[in-house]
């Protein structure tokens, strides 16, 4: 798998024998990468056996202590483990100065830590990667919340190997093609580059919607995404206590879905009211059909 997201956490504000509070390790184009940090995060990241040392950067939707407490374990345990590697945190503004007295200074950290603030209105590139962007996306919470989308760049097109031989193709002229230009055999004849090329991949995206109730504007952020996640902390019959606590449901995750025309919904961050998301499930499908509760501990191809 190229890129994977692994559920750490699928619980609303408390954690249940089964579901622990929201985090996310996601690995998108090699790079090792974190989502929210619910309490005892880094349990799961050991139980999980993921590489947690390697985590690159680490993205906070929102101030929400079962979106945050996780965080002063797990610098923690950098600071312990004589971690090397710069570290960089993007949140809303506040994070850095709640989570430093935590740590403490007596436990420092061994490594550049970047602590970088988004705004949470907008939706705009806060990381510029070689083959990714992430942007954030405004969501509509209690606190000033962010979503996060994660964008591999196009990647250019290959020349086919046996074009290469077949026309002794020089370093300049497959340089040219992969950069779309024109090129021409020794005839002066131009070439038909469109068979000559091996197209590139789709560009593949995750975006992460957490936590935040129904928002028409979401759906142009994450138009055509391959995956979708979606908070459903509860089922449609309780709609209104989901508008007020800012909250969605199974059915309004769903409708994003079908309505940005993703290819794929995962829905987490539910009320620990209930203990089978079967409901969910079926309550989402009526809308849009490839939807599905996680699980934590479980891992899903983006
Ligand atoms: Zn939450
Ligand atoms: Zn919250």
């Amino acid at each position: 798998m190229n890129n994977a997201l692994t559920i750490l956490g699928s619980s609303s504000a408390i954690p249940t024998k089964t579901r622990n509070t929201t985090a996310q390790f996601l690995l998108f184009q090699s790079d090792k990468i974190l989502i929210d940090c619910g309490e005892a995060c880094i349990n799961r990241l050991v139980r999980y056996k993921l590489p947690f040392d390697q985590i690159k950067y680490i993205f906070i939707s929102h101030l929400h202590t079962d979106h945050i407490l996780g965080l002063p374990g797990l610098l923690g345990s950098f600071a312990l483990r004589n971690r090397e590697k710069p570290l960089t945190i993007f949140s809303p503004q506040g994070l850095q100065e709640i989570i430093e007295p935590l740590v403490g200074p007596t436990m420092v950290q061994p490594y550049e830590l970047n602590w970088q603030v988004v705004d949470t209105t907008v939706s705009q590139v806060i990381l510029d990667e070689n083959d990714y962007t992430v942007s954030t996306i405004p969501l509509a919470h209690r606190v000033p919340t962010a979503g996060f989308l994660f964008r591999e760049k196009v990647k250019p097109p290959n020349v086919k190997k046996e074009a290469i031989q077949k026309y002794n193709l020089s370093i300049d002229q497959i340089k040219a093609l992969k950069e779309g230009k024109e090129i021409f055999d020794t005839s002066g004849q131009m070439m038909d580059s469109q068979t000559l090329l091996i197209p590139p991949q789709p560009a593949k995206s995750y975006a992460f919607c957490s936590d935040t109730m129904y928002l028409e504007s979401i759906i142009h952020h994450v138009k055509g995404v391959d995956l979708l996640y979606y908070e459903a902390t509860y089922l449609h019959e309780l709609k209104d206590l989901a508008k007020a606590r800012g909250h969605a449901t199974a059915y309004e995750a769903a409708l994003t879905a079908q309505k940005a025309q993703v290819k794929k919904l995962l829905m987490g961050h539910f009320s620990t009211r209930y203990t089978d998301m079967t409901a969910h499930e079926l309550e989402a499908q009526q809308v849009f059909a490839n939807s599905f509760a996680v699980e934590d501990g479980h891992t899903y191809e983006v």
